[in-house]
């Protein structure tokens, strides 16, 4: 029979056997979305209140924006569809996702294995109790979603984001200005 020590060493083993070699393969493939929009200007933190960016978005959007509220799952008309094109902030039109890194996760949000790098802060919450990691639009602070780390190849990653925190431009559409 095996000591205690010895049962918990070989979970160890035959999890890091699986695990390791699996995340190692992924790094290894990851390619790196890059924006048009990648000027250190245009990815400066915009100095405006949340108050100040009400007129330019729905009071639904502003409430997710700027208050953190999550829309209700299988409400976006994003869910479910993609199209080829960009998805910028609601907010500011920085641009954020490539529809090349959009997949179904299934939960009902629009849900993406990787955003525009550079474009998205993150910070750690607490309001379901247990740690969440928060993300953001790095230029005017407003609020997407929360990245799990049960994403599909090739970052493992699932980027959960509200929809209406999203526009979406199409491929043959040039992408709007930025705002603020
Ligand atoms: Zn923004």
């Amino acid at each position: 029979m095996l000591g205690r020590r010895q049962f918990f060493t070989g979970v160890a083993a035959t999890a890091g056997l699986f695990l390791v070699p699996l995340q190692k393969a992924w790094s290894n493939t990851v390619k790196t979305f890059h924006s048009v929009t990648q000027s250190s200007e245009a990815l400066k933190r915009l100095e405006r209140t949340h108050e100040q960016w009400r007129e330019y978005v729905s009071r639904d959007a502003w409430e997710i924006l700027f208050r953190e509220k999550t829309e209700r799952a299988f409400s976006s008309e994003l869910d479910g569809r993609y199209p080829d094109g960009t998805y910028v902030c609601a907010a500011c039109h920085l641009p954020l996702f490539s529809s090349a890194s959009k997949y179904d996760s299934g939960t009902g949000w629009p849900s993406f294995f990787q955003p525009f790098e550079g474009h998205m802060d993150t910070k750690t919450d607490y309001k379901m109790v247990w740690p969440r990691t928060e993300y953001h639009c790095i230029r005017c602070g407003g609020h997407q979603g929360h990245v799990f780390n049960d994403g599909p190849r090739p970052t493992g990653q699932r980027w959960c984001n509200n929809g209406l925190a999203l526009t979406f431009v199409p491929a043959d559409q040039p992408l709007p200005a930025l705002r603020g």
